[in-house]
């Protein structure tokens, strides 16, 4: 139990650093293309073709095209909602029961968390349960 949820929250943390390296990327991406791409008649043609022509100062020395930050960036932050989605289903582990309140008796019943329609089993109802603190 203690190493699932361990999981999950390198999980979150692997999947938000992802997420804001690709944010910083863009970012810093469009601030250095705005100067070059604001006074044209279609900026965004202008910058179209600055991903592909410009050279973009990453560190001293080293340039690289705009273009290839933008796939570097895209492809985090691809990765990192793909990690974030994964660590929250880890979060809610089938089998796992949780206290549920029904809305009409107000009786609590353990089962698992599932968020259609489900029978009380006390009054019978066709409830959505609400989701009790444990
Ligand atoms: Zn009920």
């Amino acid at each position: 139990m203690r190493s699932a949820l361990r999981r999950y929250k390198t999980g979150y943390l692997i999947g938000a650093i992802l997420c804001l390296i690709g944010l910083i990327a863009l970012l810093v991406l469009v601030w250095e293309a705005w100067p070059e791409v604001s006074y044209e008649e279609d900026p965004i043609s202008a910058f179209w073709t600055f991903l592909w022509t410009g050279q973009f100062n990453l560190i001293s020395g080293i340039e690289v095209k705009p273009m290839y930050l933008i796939i570097l960036s895209v492809t985090a932050l691809i990765f990192g909602m793909a990690v974030f989605a994964f660590s929250r289903q880890r979060f809610f582990l089938p089998g796992k029961n949780f206290k549920l309140q029904c809305p009409f008796c107000k009786k609590y019943w353990k089962a698992g968390y599932d968020r259609g329609q489900v029978s009380c089993p006390h009054c019978r109802h066709l409830v959505h349960p609400k989701l009790a603190e444990e």
